[in-house]
């Protein structure tokens, strides 16, 4: 059993002040695999000092210089793949594929970031005024348990680009998988100071890293929840912020879909990364026409998945990150029951034969969209069928939620899919597609609408983020 007792500060691992202990699980057998050390104030004021003082050279470097440290970052992440995958798949609990996925585009977010940074103009004219676009300054980062490394290399990538210094502030969930990513970092040999990680309890080190005065912009991913407090936190000190928040995703089947296709998909779309996925399209719209055929085609494609098996190629669905994110799911499972929702799949407890925090892939049909498990975020494996009359309605009912992350739309007439996307209010609208459309190739600019979140990542909106404009007249 592994104790995580250091935090990463100035470049080096450095013994943790604080001295609560933080217990990791294997979610897939819940024994106990670790221990963390959470980190106190003092760390994280350390933390702030070291990224502060690191800011004053490391802003002043040039475009080639933050060029080559992110080759090395995306280097030192791929020489130990393995290691990462294996550490994602112990403590996170989520099947191979998936995780060898995730854990490269971790390390590719920062060959994208210099990308971006090679062609990016820091200085433009606007008339005869010159417009300088400088560094933030120092940065917080705190990230979600559903993506470890890709979160905290989404953050690092883009702020060292634009010159920026960084205080981390991870998941408490994620310690050995946060420990190996600061390992990857220090063999990059980048500057000291540059990026720096504290293990905490959030409502703890949350409130000294949003309030701190020489910290400039706080970029969170996590819940809208969360979210808001993190706003009002750093509102004293006029934070710059980028929040990237819950999801409650419509994913609209329209009635000339190819229905087998369509469901296969919504699989895929509701329970991707064991449904603890902010853009998982966990409300499915489907034509009341054709709403039989769908529930058949549903039932059939459910039982075929395959759960558990984590380091077979073909397991889809892992156990959820912990004892917490289970008995919430099992809430919203029995609050779906008890308001008159049809179960089509999956229910209450653990599917058969496994033990840990699997959750039953759920499938709830005759779903109201005045019901909670329409409305509220689960971030598990369940899915709310709810039937729609045409397509006036169907956009209603995709903009009924207070969130604005992703949409879905399964059709065979992309254009009819285009003009439907445009009246959904999300930031990222897919066609006959997954997220994984959205992600792929050329940067494009990531994240919600409404309640989702404020600002984007993803290539040069993602960059700007990190930046200011100043005018020189
Ligand atoms: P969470 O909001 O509970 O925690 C996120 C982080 O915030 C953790 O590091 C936590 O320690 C910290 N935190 C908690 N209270 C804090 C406070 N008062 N001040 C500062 N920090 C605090 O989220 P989670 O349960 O880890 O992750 C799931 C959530 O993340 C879901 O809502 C999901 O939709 C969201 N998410 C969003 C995106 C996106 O891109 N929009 C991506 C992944 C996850």
């Amino acid at each position: 059993m592994k104790t995580i007792d250091r935090s990463f500060i100035n470049g080096e691992f450095k013994p943790t002040r604080g001295t609560d202990l933080f217990d990791l699980y294997d979610p897939s057998t819940a024994e106990i695999i670790g221990r963390t050390v959470l980190g106190d104030e003092r760390d994280m004021l350390d933390a702030v000092e070291s990224a502060r003082e690191a800011f004053k050279t490391f802003s002043t470097t040039s475009v080639a210089e933050r060029g080559e440290m992110l080759l090395r970052l995306h280097e030192a992440l791929k020489k130990r793949e393995d290691a990462l995958v294996e550490t994602a798949i112990l403590e996170y609990g989520s099947p191979i594929t998936a995780t060898v996925g995730r854990t490269r585009a971790a390390a590719n977010a920062f060959l994208e970031a210099r990308e971006t940074l090679r062609d990016y103009p820091f200085e433009m004219t606007a008339g005869q005024k010159l417009v300088v676009m400088e560094p933030v300054g120092v940065v917080g980062a705190i990230t979600p348990f559903n993506a470890d490394y890709g979160h905290i290399c989404g953050k690092l990538a883009p702020a060292i680009a634009a010159g920026c210094t960084v205080v981390v502030k991870p998941s408490e969930n994620n310690g050995l998988e946060t420990e190996l990513l600061c390992r990857c970092i220090r063999e990059a040999d980048i500057p000291p100071g540059v990026v720096n990680v504290v293990e905490g309890r959030g409502e703890e080190l949350g409130p000294i890293l949003c309030g701190h005065p020489d910290v400039a912009m706080i970029n969170f991913t996590g819940s809208t929840r969360v979210g808001k407090e993190i706003a009002a936190l750093g509102a004293g000190t006029m934070k710059r912020f980028c929040l990237e928040l819950g999801g409650k995703s419509p994913n609209v089947i329209l009635d000339d879909a190819d229905m087998d296709k369509a469901v296969a998909l919504a699989l895929v779309i509701g329970f991707s990364n064991s449904g603890q996925a902010c853009h998982a399209g966990t409300r499915l719209l489907v034509p009341k026409n054709r709403l039989n055929e769908v529930e058949t085609s549903l039932k059939r494609a459910v039982a075929k998945l395959k759960i558990g098996h984590l380091r077979d190629a073909d397991s889809f669905i892992g156990p959820l990150v912990s004892r917490k994110q289970f008995d919430t799911v099992q809430a919203y499972i029995r609050s779906g029951l008890d308001e008159g929702a049809e179960l089509l799949a999956g229910g209450p407890g653990h599917p058969e034969g496994l033990v840990g925090y699997y959750a039953r892939p759920t499938i709830f049909t005759k779903v109201s969209p005045s019901m909670r498990i329409a409305q509220e975020e689960i971030f598990g494996p369940v899915i709310a069928v709810m039937a729609y009359e045409d397509e006036g309605q169907a956009v209603e009912m995709a903009n009924d939620t207070v969130y604005g992350l992703a949409a879905f739309i399964s059709s065979a007439d992309p254009d009819r899919a285009q003009r439907i996307g445009r009246r959904i209010r999300a930031g990222m609208v897919v066609v006959n597609d997954t997220i994984g459309a959205v992600v792929a190739g050329p940067a494009a600019p990531l994240g919600g609408m409404k309640e989702s979140g404020l600002g984007r990542a993803g290539g040069r909106w993602g960059l700007e983020t990190y930046l200011e404009p100043k005018v020189i007249a």
